[in-house]
């Protein structure tokens, strides 16, 4: 377990707190799905849980099964909603420091409508 606590003043715990805006394609009880500010794709859809999770480390240790689940519900909503289902996509999560994280509330980047080339350059 890394020991740096949940920052309650990151970007994304203000967009869920709708302190900041943002442009919102999907939302359940357990997630938000908006578009990424700077969109490395034609689709650049961030899939984020309400939870306060700093990473997929954090979450894969101390989410629920129905807060777990949900990503799956929200990868497979915005897929649909920008009709990437024969095309497909790419779904990374950056974690820390080697992975590049840099807003610590966890995130999926769902990236298509071009082919997204190879995975590491
Ligand atoms: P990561 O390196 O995985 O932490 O990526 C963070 C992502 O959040 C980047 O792709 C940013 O462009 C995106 N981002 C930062 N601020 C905002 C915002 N206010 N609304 C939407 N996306 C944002």
């Amino acid at each position: 377990m890394t020991n740096i606590k949940y920052d309650n003043n990151n970007i994304f715990a203000k967009i869920l707190r709708k302190e900041a805006k943002a442009n919102i394609v999907f939302e359940n009880d357990y997630i938000l799905c908006f578009t990424d500010i700077f969109p490395k794709a034609p689709v650049h859809v961030l899939i984020v849980p309400k939870g306060q999770f700093k990473d997929i480390f954090d979450f894969s240790l101390n989410a629920s099964s129905d807060e777990k689940n949900a990503i799956y519900d929200g990868i497979s909503k915005v897929i649909e909603i920008f009709g990437l289902e024969t095309d497909g996509c790419r779904i990374i999560s950056n974690f820390g420091k080697h992975g590049r994280q840099e807003v610590s509330h966890l995130h999926f980047h769902l990236l298509g409508g071009r082919d997204i080339g190879t995975m590491i350059s």
